[in-house]
């Protein structure tokens, strides 16, 4: 297991702010795994960093990155089974190679499977929870492997316990050729063209019932408002693009902001989807 005193929070988040992480652990094995949890008051567990944003000072909590040792990827009949660590890009590549369809959806979203598991992340017709068969996780008490049954799942949010750790999952598919689903991926890649780029973690926000977060701040006329480094994207409103200099507080005091002006414009609380590390 290797286990880093310094490492930086901005290396490992695609919104790149954050300070110092003083402790990160990277096991490789669930028998290393479950001997850190145990060893551990509290932890923090980072995927791709994708939908998370870590402070600007120096996070004590240890945090967990599981190692390339859960990112095997494999089929068994109609499931892949996936490690946590290994990214939703490698297995949509897996997918498009051994034509198995059914999680073209997850194309363009970035990150790893346990990110994506533990977020339910998707689009807004489906999320990987619908494929999921079973999920393994650890946590303080040992291993468990639970069906979606067992999971309060739902909109971007997979309902795992607070202190699990997932480190893997079988995910249902269906048989189909590469080509197809190449091109079905190709067409969800599509709809993302016009997303903007470079620096962010994705919707800032969850969509309030019935309602689009984009829509709201826009519409609170903050599209472009701009606190140190941190702007709202002037292409969609629910993303904070990081021009390179902000820093984590810039978009802390951004998205408070735009919490506040939502709420006494519509009177709508808006609930964060990014995790905003304390
Ligand atoms: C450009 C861009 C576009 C995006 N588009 C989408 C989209 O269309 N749909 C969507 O749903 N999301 C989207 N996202 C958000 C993000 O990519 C997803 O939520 C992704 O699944 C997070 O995966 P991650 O590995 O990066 O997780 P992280 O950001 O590292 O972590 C996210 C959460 O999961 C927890 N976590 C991570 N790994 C584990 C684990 N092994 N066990 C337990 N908990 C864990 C973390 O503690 C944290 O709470 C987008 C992000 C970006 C930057």
């Amino acid at each position: 297991m290797r286990e880093y005193r310094t490492a930086y929070a901005c290396d490992m988040t695609t919104m790149h702010c954050g300070g110092m992480i003083a402790r990160l652990y990277e096991p490789e094995t669930k028998e290393q795994l479950a001997e850190l949890i145990g060893s551990l008051d509290s932890f923090i567990v980072v995927g791709g960093g994708s939908n998370m944003i870590f402070p600007d000072g120096t996070t004590d909590t240890p945090v967990i990155r599981l190692g390339k040792g859960f990112g095997a990827i494999e089929r068994d009949g109609d499931t892949v089974i996936a490690g946590a660590s290994a990214s939703t890009a490698g297995v949509l590549g897996f997918c498009a190679r051994s034509g198995l369809s059914g999680l073209e959806f997850l194309s363009g979203i970035p990150g790893t499977i346990g990110g994506a598991l533990s977020m339910n992340a998707g689009t807004k017709d489906e999320g990987i929870m619908d494929a999921l068969e079973t999920a393994e996780f650890m946590d303080r008490e040992g291993a468990h492997s639970v069906g979606k049954g067992q999971l309060s799942s739902g909109y971007r949010k997979g309902g795992f316990p607070p202190h699990a750790v997932i480190t893997g999952a079988r995910l249902r598919v269906r048989r189909s050729t590469p080509e197809e689903v190449r091109s079905k991926m190709e067409s969800y890649l599509l709809k993302r063209k016009g997303q903007p780029g470079g620096y962010s973690s994705g919707s800032v926000f969850r969509n309030p019932p019935d309602r689009s977060a984009g829509f709201l701040i826009e519409q609170a006329g903050l599209k472009g408002f701009r606190i140190g480094g941190a702007k709202v994207s002037e292409i969609h409103a629910n993303f904070i693009i990081n021009d390179g200099k902000a820093s984590a507080a810039d978009v802390r005091s951004l998205v408070g902001l735009i919490k506040q002006r939502v709420k006494e414009q519509f009177g709508i609380e808006l609930q964060e989807e990014v995790r905003i590390v304390d």
